[in-house]
């Protein structure tokens, strides 16, 4: 079975072998406080005991349409807990469709790592990617990236730039008018060249 199908409301097969796991959900709230300043919705998280509904070596799925997390059974309390942090990134980063483990992925789990999250060795890892220095040149770097590599919409500019830079967006905007690399971006301009008033 192939992740996109891991469908609770359609898919009697994983309303069979999923089952909700009330524990966890209490858990998802406490990182929420916790590491996402209670930004997120709230999942409903489900333990399946099918591991054919997980991609190859992965141990949970985020379904962001349906607002559900799922996670293998037979995990370690400690994989389990990694793996639902993982999960809420996702959740978090729910526009990112294209490369969902891409760049923005890992600065998401390099600002959990610093908030001492649970979180895998494999992923700690990866998380040795300092964020971008707020620079105009940068910034046009971060915004090409997220319409034309990501294609992510334009409305969540913005939040992918507060994520990439750690700071709110009013702080961002100052140095530059970001309405104008995204219209010079979006009309092909050469969004990527350095740029004289840096
Ligand atoms: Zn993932």
């Amino acid at each position: 079975m192939k992740k996109e199908e891991l469908n609770f409301e359609h898919n009697p097969f994983v309303q069979a072998f999923c089952k909700r796991a009330p524990e966890l959900e209490i858990y998802f709230h406490l990182f929420n406080s916790k590491y996402f300043r209670v930004k997120l919705e709230q999942y409903r998280v489900y333990i399946c005991s099918k591991p054919k509904f997980f991609a190859h070596g992965s141990a949970g799925y985020c379904s962001t349409d349906e607002k559900r997390i799922f996670i293998r059974n037979g995990l370690s309390k400690n994989a389990t807990l990694q793996t639902l942090v993982h999960e809420m990134a996702h959740s978090k980063l729910y526009w990112i469709r294209k490369t969902p483990h891409g760049k923005m992925f890992i600065v998401e789990l390099s600002r959990l790592r610093k908030l001492g999250a649970p979180l895998s060795l494999s992923e700690l890892d990866q998380v040795k990617v300092e964020p971008f220095r707020l620079n105009v040149r940068n910034l046009r770097k971060v915004i090409f990236h997220a319409l034309i590599i990501e294609s992510i919409p334009r409305k969540f500019v913005p939040k992918y730039l507060e994520l990439e830079f750690f700071l709110p967006y009013s702080e961002i905007k100052k140095i530059t008018d970001i309405g104008k690399i995204i219209s010079a971006v979006l009309g092909g301009d050469a969004p990527l060249l350095p740029h004289h008033h840096n």
